[in-house]
């Protein structure tokens, strides 16, 4: 079997930058801090500037302190002063390539689901091979976003 699974899937054969970006959410998962778990996730986020940003779920000895690799990428590129996204690729070694918890779908929704029209393609990739892609508004159908409001949020820009 190859060492790289995921890069066999259909998927990703047909989708060279999306292959590049699951790479990337790949290797940045040796640097979850996961201790407890045992559970290592790996996200890497594509802004729409081109850049991207990674994060790792980070547990701690206080359990309910813990937070998910998506939201860490998606602190991190807020910090940046990105704020528009063009895809998001989360790998694990789970079984099944596993789905974001419903405070990242949340988290995204508030970037990814803002603006009519927009709908973020999350790409879930299993170290086995495992692949699987869907938006964003699949995830999470009648999300609660910045569009529920009837003012926008002063911030964005
Ligand atoms: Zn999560």
């Amino acid at each position: 079997m190859s060492a790289t699974p995921w890069l066999e899937s259909p998927i990703l054969r047909a989708d060279p930058e999306l292959a590049a970006l699951v790479a990337q959410a790949v290797a940045v998962r040796a640097n979850a801090w996961a201790p407890y778990s045992g559970f290592r996730v790996g996200a890497a986020l594509l802004g729409e500037s081109g850049r991207v940003y990674l994060g790792v779920n980070v547990e701690n000895a206080s359990y309910g302190v813990a937070i998910c690799a998506e939201r860490t990428a998606v602190v991190s590129a807020v910090a940046q002063g990105e704020r528009r996204f063009r895809a998001i690729a989360i790998v694990t070694d789970a079984a099944e390539a596993a789905a974001p918890c419903g405070i990242c779908r949340q988290t995204l929704a508030e970037f990814a689901l803002a603006e009519d029209g927009q709908d973020l393609p999350v790409t879930l990739v299993s170290l086995n091979g495992a692949v699987t892609r869907l938006p964003l508004s699949t995830l999470l159908p009648l999300a609660f976003t910045p569009r529920s409001f009837q003012v926008r949020p002063t911030q964005r820009s």
